[in-house]
């Protein structure tokens, strides 16, 4: 079948942000919406714990307002902070009336309420689950609605390369009219144009050895925008969840923060236990300090990995508590009850991202940009759990109204040339993006990783610089496959996240760095300009 090649809107990327923006344009709107490879591969089919909104009578949107303002460390924009939380709890309705199967309550005066939790930071029980597969029930849910919506062409298997940028084009004035994108099933570029584009292509984890994210995470949005004149910020604030499951085929597997909160142990090879040494909580304290401390220990003995001991409760409370973690670590060959599991951090969430306004709108007039590649000014230098999902569907939706207002506004994007592989050859050293990309991922992890310092970042300043050369050289020369393109803006993300922490002579919320270990009294966004930042 040949596909239109001209669309309304573009939205590319397939997660909770890419799907609501579809959903929420589509009968307005002719959609193209690109998935790098399945609908279902991306963080959002990954989300465990919930969606934080004001759902309970107890609760206020001043107070998640301010829970979200202390997690941020002085950098959240609170106008975005209250577009987020005031749309919360209609952006909940809109999946519940999609069909999207939330835990409830047992039933109530006669009503059925639906389960809220509590997680760190919040001072309410306001995260709305599906039992512990949120993302999961969410995106299917979504996932029906679009394949069944006629205005919404999905492609799978197609990776937007670069944007269509008026400066692309030769034109006088700054516009995005789509992308070039290869379609992977039939190794060729196709250019989809559209009057509106929308960049929700998720986080950039996978820049990082260790993470919990899907292999799609690798900041395409970023590296695009970027290269289109857009601005940058806070790329230096990288979430790290502490215990990821260590083993070469668990890529993406959390152990969950609540076997600490049931009495798991860190403890070193030897079996001693060191967390009461970083902080008098022990395991029990945040997040951030006791990623910073498994980190530390690596570091200081040379260690690939900590273990995480829950061996001393009885077996039969391990299963009932988490039968989800004790089966799949079986799979791995690891059995809680009896022995410790090996943990590593990982990269799991990128706090910054493109620059956007409330209405996600990005420096380059018809580009957008929601979701995880989003800097939107609702996470500052710190996430609050749960928050994420929040500012998938939020932002999708105030973004996709500022869109179906422009259209009938805006013109049909020019003619475009054609992708042009004249010049290029089909490569003869597959393995030498293979290296690089290990590489790459490599010096992050050792150098840009849970804590910095001058000395570090300077390393891997120099390390990055050299593979951005030598990748920038094989792309000019050879055909582009899906490894290629993921590297080059990866290579390009790893270069954005050093100048940010190199720029911030400070330690605050998720950056911290020996060198300075103090917070500055003014709190300042880290913004990086092309041309100006290279
Ligand atoms: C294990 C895990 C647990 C989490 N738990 C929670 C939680 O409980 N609550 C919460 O709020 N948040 C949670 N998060 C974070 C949250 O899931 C993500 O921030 C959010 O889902 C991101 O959604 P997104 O739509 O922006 O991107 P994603 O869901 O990552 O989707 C990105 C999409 O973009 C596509 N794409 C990327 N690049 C290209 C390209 N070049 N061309 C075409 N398509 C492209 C991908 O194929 C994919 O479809 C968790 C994350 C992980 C990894």
């Amino acid at each position: 079948m040949t596909r239109q090649t001209d669309y309304d809107v573009l939205i590319i990327g397939a997660g909770i942000a890419g799907l609501s923006a579809a959903l929420r344009l589509a009968d307005r709107a002719r959609i193209a919406l690109l998935a790098k490879v399945s609908l279902s591969e991306g963080s959002s089919q990954y989300a465990q714990g919930g969606i934080a909104a004001v759902l309970g009578s107890q609760d206020s949107i001043e107070e998640h307002v301010n829970d979200t303002l202390d997690a941020g460390c002085g950098l959240c924009d609170e106008d975005a902070v209250r577009l987020a939380v005031e749309r919360g709890p209609d952006c909940i309705q809109w999946l519940i009336d999609l069909g999207v199967a939330f835990t409830k309550e047992s039933p109530l005066n006669g009503t059925t309420q639906y389960h809220l939790t509590r997680e760190g930071g919040h001072s309410h029980r306001r995260i709305i689950h599906a039992d512990d597969a949120t993302g999961r029930a969410s995106s299917t849910t979504l996932q029906q609605h679009v394949r069944e919506h006629p205005n919404i062409d999905v492609f799978e298997n197609h990776i937007a390369v670069d944007l269509l940028s008026s400066a692309r084009l030769g034109l006088p004035y700054q516009r995005c009219f789509g992308a070039y994108v290869l379609d992977r099933d039939a190794d060729k570029v196709v250019a989809l144009t559209a009057r509106a584009t929308v960049l929700a292509t998720g986080g950039a984890s996978k820049v990082y050895l260790y993470t919990s994210n899907p292999d799609v995470s690798t900041g395409d949005g970023v590296a695009m925008a970027w290269r289109a004149g857009c601005r940058v910020g806070n790329m230096e604030f990288v979430q790290f969840h502490p215990t990821c499951l260590y083993h070469p085929e668990a890529k993406s597997f959390l152990v969950s923060e609540a076997v600490r909160g049931e009495g798991g142990k860190l403890v070193l090879p030897d079996g001693s236990e060191f967390m009461k040494g970083y902080d008098e909580r022990g395991e029990l304290a945040p997040r951030d300090i006791v990623a910073r401390a498994i980190d530390s220990e690596m570091k200081r003995l040379g260690l690939d990995c900590v273990y995480l001991d829950i061996s001393q409760q009885s077996a039969e409370f391990v299963k009932q508590r988490f039968p989800t973690i004790h089966s799949k670590c079986l799979e791995f060959g690891f059995d809680m009850t009896t022995e410790p599991l090996p943990v590593v951090p990982a990269a799991h969430y990128t706090c910054g991202g493109i620059i956007t306004d409330r209405s996600g709108r990005t420096d380059l007039d018809g580009l957008y940009a929601v979701g995880e590649t989003a800097h939107t000014g609702l996470h500052g230098a710190n996430r609050l759990a749960s928050n994420s999902i929040l500012e998938c569907l939020t932002f999708a939706a105030s973004a996709s109204e500022h869109i179906a207002e422009q259209l009938p506004l805006t013109e049909a994007p020019p003619p475009v040339p054609e992708w042009d592989e004249s010049r290029v050859t089909d490569s003869d050293e597959e393995v030498l993006v293979a290296h690089n990309w290990d590489e790459l991922r490599r010096a992050m992890w050792d150098y840009v990783g849970i804590v910095r310092t001058d000395k570090r970042l300077e390393r891997a300043k120099h390390r990055v610089d050299n593979l951005r050369r030598e990748i920038f050289d094989y792309y000019s020369l050879f055909r582009l496959t899906n490894n290629l393109i993921e590297l080059r803006n990866l290579a390009l993300v790893a270069s954005l996240i050093i100048q940010s922490a190199m720029k911030r002579k400070e330690s605050r919320g998720l950056h911290y760095t020996l060198d300075y270990p103090g917070m500055e009294e003014t709190a300042q966004n880290s913004v990086l300009i092309p041309d100006s930042d290279k």
